[in-house]
């Protein structure tokens, strides 16, 4: 993914980042309808069109939406409640997903896309609102 041209897949959506799979599945058809070419001036909604389908053909599969999270969390610079500050070592690599992992107090998860390793970089828990800045 091209961090130039990153797209919330959930706003296409319109759902929020805890949403189900089913709510999901649900937003997508609504939109797909109204969206639809036949229903719409033709240029804004195929494109619209488009991006509705490709939004949901990542956020179905709920490997490609957990791989898509942790990217979002690298796009993220929401004002942050700093957690903690680790370094890349801390964190399990999980290599056949390639995305990196560290436990929050909570019980969630910082996850990490080796894809958006840098110097320093701050992520979300996917549970609380707490971050936590990773240092390479
Ligand atoms: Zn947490």
């Amino acid at each position: 993914m091209d961090k130039d041209y990153f797209i919330d897949y959930y706003q296409v959506l319109q759902c929020d980042r805890t949403a189900t799979t089913h709510e999901l599945k649900k937003n997508y058809q609504r939109l797909l309808l109204s969206t639809h070419p036949d229903k719409m001036d033709i240029k804004n909604s195929k494109n619209m069109f488009l991006l509705v389908q490709k939004a949901w053909s990542v956020l179905k599969d709920s490997e490609t939406r957990k791989q898509y999270d942790a990217m979002f969390s690298c796009h993220e610079n929401s004002e942050l409640l700093l957690y903690d500050t680790i370094t890349l070592s801390d964190m399990s690599l999980n290599s056949a997903e390639g995305i990196y992992t560290y436990k929050c107090r909570c019980g969630g998860t910082y996850a990490l896309s080796k894809d958006c390793v840098e110097a320093e970089i701050i992520i979300g828990c996917d549970e609380c609102s707490f971050s936590i800045q990773v240092n390479k």
